[in-house]
Formats: structure tokens, C-alpha cells, sequence
């Protein structure tokens, strides 16, 4: 599941091989898209903003989602794909270089002066240069008795953290993912945590929340049933969600992360 450091390394990619280049080819293969031709439009910029994609072409904003499944290549033009296709939804060339968007979980184009439209609901970018620590925790603390675990991965809160960070981060603070933003000492520390784990890890092709770069990276994510690093208690599993259709899988250890009042 890409989280915002996967976006920030793909946005350095595209714009890499894209940047100041005119387009010689422009393929946007979902209907409502599909006859927008940018060809011949030069790409000014390509950027991320929380864990969307936003690719300046011209006058006009490419704006892009993985969700679950989708990942942007890069190729040199004329050069054969790793994966098929059928599973393309953009194909953006010059000279040099194609960028291929696989299983792309949204993909749009809106005017560039329009862009607020689509990611002006966003929280502050925990990896944008307007990070803004001040505004994230006034958003987190807007609603004290929501569970911290739901909170982390609200974009309008702070924009960037995924699945994997929000079990990480909750360990690492020693919260129960379930405990509510009122109860949480420190929320400061929390999402000054939050904001250099990411940033640790944006340059990093794999990720890590325990330091360790081959082995053991994370604490409690996807580790349900072994035991903790710290103290060996058996991590569990549970599912978190605003309701039942967004039930997302959570992990904690109920040693270090014990239920607490904040008045004991
Ligand atoms: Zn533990």
C-alpha cells in the first residue's frame, strides 16, 4: 500500500525524466479523459501532495491516485514494460523517457489553476515544502474523541501517512491505535514523530520505523501473532474503520501500548 514516501520517491522519478520536456506522447485511458491530448505541451513540474500525484503539463494539472495497486514506471522510450498493457491506464513520453501509471486507483486532469479543487481539502504535506506541524495538531485535536488510529490516516488532517505508519506510529508513542486524540499524551510529539519517520524514509526503497535497513524494519505492522520486539508479547490484529466499509487492518502490542486515561 504506497504511502506518502512512495508518492514523494515516484513524483522525483516522473519529474526527473519529465521535467522541461515536451511531450511527444499523451495516452489517458479512462473515458472521461481519454481525447485529452497534451502532446506538444511542455511538462513543467511533477510533484506530490500528500499521497497524490499532481503532473503540470501546459496549462492543464495530470491528477493521480495509486489507492491500492498502482505504481508509475519509468522506461526509455521504445524500451519493453515489466508489467502488461492492458494494466496501463497513462502513457506519458518524450524523447528519452515513457512513464507508464499501472492500475491507477484515479486519474484526472483539471485546469492547473484549479487544482485546489482536488487536493485543496488536503491537511498540511508532512513531506511538502509547507509542512505545517502547528496546523496538523490544531486538525487532530479538532475532534478529541475520535481513535487516534482513524485520525492518522485522515488526509485532511495531515496529509501522507498509510496503513503501515499509523500501526507504527501508535507502537512507537505506546498508544493503543483505538485510544481517543483526547487521551493521547503529547499529540505534539506524535506528529513531530510522524513527520521524521516519513522523511527518514522518502529517499529509501524499502522502509523502516525500527532503523534496521535489511531485516526486522518494522515494529507491529503485518506481525500479528509473533511476538514484540521489545517485550515479546504476542502482537494482535484488529480492524479500525469510520464504519464498516472502511475496515482496515490495524496491529498493536497490548504491552506496550496499554490503554490509558490521560488523568492517571
Ligand atoms: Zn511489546
Amino acid at each position: 500500500m504506497p504511502e506518502g514516501d512512495t508518492v514523494y520517491r515516484e513524483a522525483a522519478q516522473l519529474n526527473a525524466a519529465l521535467a522541461g520536456s515536451v511531450l511527444t506522447r499523451c495516452d489517458l485511458r479512462v473515458p472521461a479523459f481519454a481525447t485529452v491530448d497534451l502532446a506538444g505541451e511542455t511538462v513543467h513540474e511533477v510533484v506530490s501532495r500528500g499521497k497524490h500525484l499532481l503532473m503540470r503539463v501546459g496549462d492543464a494539472t495530470i491528477h493521480s491516485h495509486l489507492k491500492m495497486e498502482g505504481t508509475w514506471h519509468v522506461y526509455p522510450t521504445g524500451g519493453s514494460w515489466r508489467r502488461p498493457s492492458f494494466k496501463a491506464r497513462a502513457i506519458l513520453a518524450n524523447d528519452r523517457f515513457t512513464v507508464v501509471g499501472f492500475d491507477l486507483g484515479l486519474l484526472e486532469v483539471v485546469p492547473t489553476e484549479a487544482e485546489a479543487s482536488v487536493v485543496g481539502y488536503l491537511g498540511p504535506d508532512l513531506l511538502g515544502p509547507d509542512w505545517n506541524p502547528d496546523a496538523a495538531l490544531a486538525n487532530l485535536l479538532r475532534d478529541p474523541h475520535r481513535a487516534v488510529g482513524l485520525a492518522l490516516l485522515d488526509q485532511r488532517i495531515m496529509a501522507g501517512l498509510g496503513n503501515v505508519y499509523r500501526s507504527e506510529l501508535c507502537f512507537l508513542r505506546g498508544i493503543p491505535p483505538t485510544q481517543a486524540v483526547g487521551e493521547v499524551r503529547e499529540p505534539a510529539k506524535l506528529i513531530e514523530l510522524a513527520q521524521r519517520l516519513i522523511a527518514a524514509n522518502r529517499d529509501r526503497t524499502e522502509r523502516t520505523t525500527t532503523g534496521n535497513l535489511f531485516r526486522d524494519r518494522l515494529w507491529v505492522y503485518g506481525r500479528g501473532g509473533q511476538p514484540c520486539r521489545r517485550c515479546s508479547t504476542r502482537i494482535e490484529r484488529g480492524l479500525l474503520g469510520d464504519d464498516e466499509l472502511q475496515l482496515r487492518d490495524v496491529w498493536w502490542c497490548p504491552s506496550c501500548q496499554p490503554r490509558f486515561s490521560i488523568t492517571d
